[in-house]
């Protein structure tokens, strides 16, 4: 192996072997605090990075081509997001700021792997990778109307004949055998879809030892036959955004989702740190729009002009489409989910053309910022375990290449993030959700530096991440 090599000229080098000329690194990131929470490593360390691969991870100084002082600053395993919608350059250029350097859209995912991974060959800012989705095939074979992620008619409400369903199955195997990393599905977006074509679903991926990542419906009860069908197909379950669909009974969703855990059951979850929700405004999350009381509206912000909604200009931007945020949950509901050593950090972003929810740009620096620096509500290291190393097992079972990632050890790819822990922060807002958080000085993807003093550079090292060399 190439890294134990070069840990042996160092150990010869630092034995006295004058006269030998001193191994040089293509990068050295100097002076950090490097943790680690893999091996729960957390001391001042020089990171040596040769091939896009750690090669060194130091006590004393190294040498190399170029040498980044973090003295001050954290240098940690880049954040791996197992839930990005925003999968272009826009919204690479916002996440990366923010400290991730793996970015998947698993909850909706693609019917179409080959073409997803095909369009973005040639280098990304990060790492980026995609599951083959319930959703997307629903909508193909029913020809549902909506031109975003989600149904905009048939393919949420409709219902789906033996012949269809069969179809939606041969969709997903299809993607799996062409490297999805995983299965998306979204039970709350596809009302018309029953639990037994679900079951369906999860058995495909349960054939495929995909994990399925889940927006699921029907709050703590469809919790619970969520992981009963899970547990019936034999299928690995992640369920997104705890935070969102537990809403008030979010102390009894953990608890669900513990007890499964103890009993064996491979079941993960995640939060994203904000009081508010987004989706698209034609979705059928919003079909009983026309009941609603008149003070429900208020709590809709269109995304594209930042106003707040009543009953008529909410029918009005139905009818155009677009998305929504959704305000409403108590800062204790957010707290409970952030805090739980359950939850892994996922952000659910999406930013298109300067507009979208500020969670895209900010969720890691919050955490980092508010909850583990200003309220000392989560340990650093605690916080990033589930920015790291977590994220990388869910999914590393089905895709070797997680293995190394998540990690700040020898051999493990040279992915890194840089951050000052005294000055982390987020800044985008709802009105604005493109401001870059602060604080996260220099990122590096595959060994090559995409963020430098906080600003994007030209380097584009990420490459696809999926199930299987083609
Ligand atoms: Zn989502």
């Amino acid at each position: 192996m190439r890294s134990v090599a070069v840990l042996s000229i160092v150990v010869i080098l630092e034995a006295g072997c004058a006269g030998q000329p001193p191994a040089t690194y293509d990068l050295v990131v100097a002076n950090g605090r490097v943790i680690d929470p893999d091996s729960r490593l957390d001391a001042t360390r020089h990171v040596g990075i040769r091939d896009g691969r750690i090669a060194a991870v130091s006590e004393t100084p190294l040498t190399g081509a170029r040498v980044i002082d973090a003295a001050r600053h954290v240098v940690g395993p880049g954040f791996v997001d197992l839930h990005e919608h925003g999968q272009q350059e826009e919204s690479y250029r916002m996440m990366v700021r923010d400290g991730v350097t793996t970015a998947f859209e698993l909850e909706a995912g693609t019917a179409d792997v080959a073409g997803w991974y095909a369009a973005r060959e040639g280098g990304q800012i990060v790492n980026y990778g995609v599951s083959v989705g319930h959703i997307p095939a629903r909508m193909r074979v029913l020809g549902d109307p909506g031109k975003g992620l989600l149904p905009a008619g048939i393919g949420g409400t409709g219902s789906a004949t033996e012949a269809q369903v069969a179809e939606m199955e041969a969709i997903l195997r299809k993607g799996l055998a062409e490297g999805a990393v995983a299965v998306g599905m979204g039970s709350a977006y596809t009302p018309g879809a029953p639990m037994a074509e679900l079951a369906r679903m999860f058995r495909v991926a349960a054939e495929g030892g995909a994990s399925t990542h889940i927006h699921l419906r029907g709050g703590l009860e469809g919790l619970k036959e969520t992981i009963a069908t899970a547990k019936a197909a034999g299928a690995p379950l992640h369920i997104v955004h705890v935070n969102s669909v537990a809403g008030d009974d979010i102390d009894a969703f953990l608890a669900s989702i513990g007890a499964a855990r103890s009993s064996g059951q491979d079941v993960t979850t995640e939060a994203y740190p904000y009081g508010a929700g987004m989706t698209e405004i034609q979705s059928a999350l919003f079909d009983d729009w026309e009941s609603w009381p008149e003070e429900r509206f208020a709590l809709h912000q269109l995304v594209s002009t930042g106003e707040r909604l009543t009953r008529s200009s909410f029918a009005r931007a139905r009818a155009a489409g677009g998305t929504v945020i959704i305000h409403g949950r108590s800062e204790a509901q957010t707290r409970a989910a952030i805090v739980s050593p359950l939850s892994m950090i996922a952000s659910d972003g999406f930013i298109e053309d300067g507009r979208g929810h500020p969670r895209t740009s900010g969720t890691y620096a919050k955490v980092l910022g508010r909850y583990v620096r200003d309220e000392g509500a989560i340990p650093l290291m605690e916080a990033l375990r589930r920015m790291t190393i977590e994220p990388a097992r869910r999914l590393e079972k089905r895709v070797p290449g997680m293995a190394r990632k998540g990690r700040l050890a020898v051999g493990a790819d040279a992915d890194l993030t840089v951050f000052d822990p005294a000055t982390v922060q987020d800044r985008a807002t709802y009105e604005n959700g493109a401001i870059p958080s602060a604080g996260i000085p220099f990122v590096i993807v595959a060994g090559q530096v995409v963020v430098e003093d906080g600003a994007v550079t030209a380097a584009r090292p990420g490459r696809a991440v999926r199930a299987s060399a083609r």
